[in-house]
């Protein structure tokens, strides 16, 4: 059995992810409708990756015999007018869902559940990437975005990322 509070915030977490996933399918769908089929590819794609996020807490919680409960997941509630917006969005998120993310590794290693904090380093790796991803994309769209070429070389780039499973499994 895991500590209560560590397996709460880890139930948490699988709505959270599951969020993170229909924030992003939001993303795509205001992309999609501008035009921008790479932008919309690019987080169509996060979207899946945050699915398998939400996958692998569900799987952890029930590889240790804890039960998970599904709650509702909430709509996307970001405002997005400019093209940059999503992406300025989307990293403030990544850093919402870092401290998240810290948070339970901070309360698993305040009861010595190593392996939780184990199973959360794969996590806690993985948000430095999001944020870099994040601020990468932020930094070409300010550079490029304003010109029509260079908007398209982005979307045409954007569109080019394949699906890839995570390097954990459970
Ligand atoms: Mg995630």
């Amino acid at each position: 059995m895991l500590n209560k509070n560590v397996a709460e915030l880890l139930n948490t977490q699988v709505n959270k992810e599951f969020y993170s996933a229909y924030l992003y399918l939001d993303f795509a769908n205001f992309y999609e409708a501008k035009g921008l089929n790479g932008f919309a590819n690019w987080y169509k794609i996060q979207a899946q990756e945050e699915r398998d996020h939400a996958l692998l807490f569900y799987q952890y919680l029930h590889n240790n015999n804890e039960t998970v409960t599904l709650e509702a997941i909430a709509k996307p509630d970001v405002k997005m007018e400019g093209l940059i917006d999503p992406l300025k969005a989307g990293l403030a998120h990544e850093e919402y869902v870092t401290e998240l993310i810290h948070t339970i590794y901070a309360a698993a290693r305040d009861v010595n559940d190593f392996r939780t904090t184990q199973f959360l380093d794969w996590f806690v790796k993985e948000q430095g990437e999001e944020e870099t991803n994040a601020n990468d994309l932020i930094t070409k769209m300010e550079l490029f975005g304003s010109d029509p070429k260079g908007l398209y070389m982005l979307d045409n780039e954007l569109g080019t990322r394949t699906y890839a499973a995570p390097s954990l499994t459970l």
